[in-house]
């Protein structure tokens, strides 16, 4: 038994399930594009994880918008998300 690559593999498991992880791979993820063994661990997070669970669902109307939009300019959605991002700084304060 190799005790660095179960080392490696252990803690390769606890940053995958991290939030931070989660999210860095979460477009892949989404995209279909992470490995069967990450894919499984970020839906275990998501499915455990209302935070992430929320930005999969953001980042999966985002992906749908931008689709549907592909043909024609997304002046629309551009124009609207611009009013959300330029709107965020008065809701804090
Ligand atoms: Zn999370």
């Amino acid at each position: 038994m190799n005790n660095l690559a179960m080392h490696r593999r252990m803690l390769g498991d606890s940053l995958v399930t991290s939030c931070l992880q989660t999210r860095r791979h979460l477009q892949r993820y989404l995209d279909g594009e992470a490995d069967p063994a990450l894919a499984e661990r970020i839906t275990r997070h998501l499915d455990a994880c209302r935070a992430c669970g929320l930005q999969a669902h953001i980042y999966q109307q985002i992906k749908t918008a931008v689709c549907r939009h592909a043909t024609e300019p997304p002046a629309e959605a551009l124009e609207r998300l611009t009013a959300f991002a330029e709107a965020l700084p008065r809701q804090r304060t």
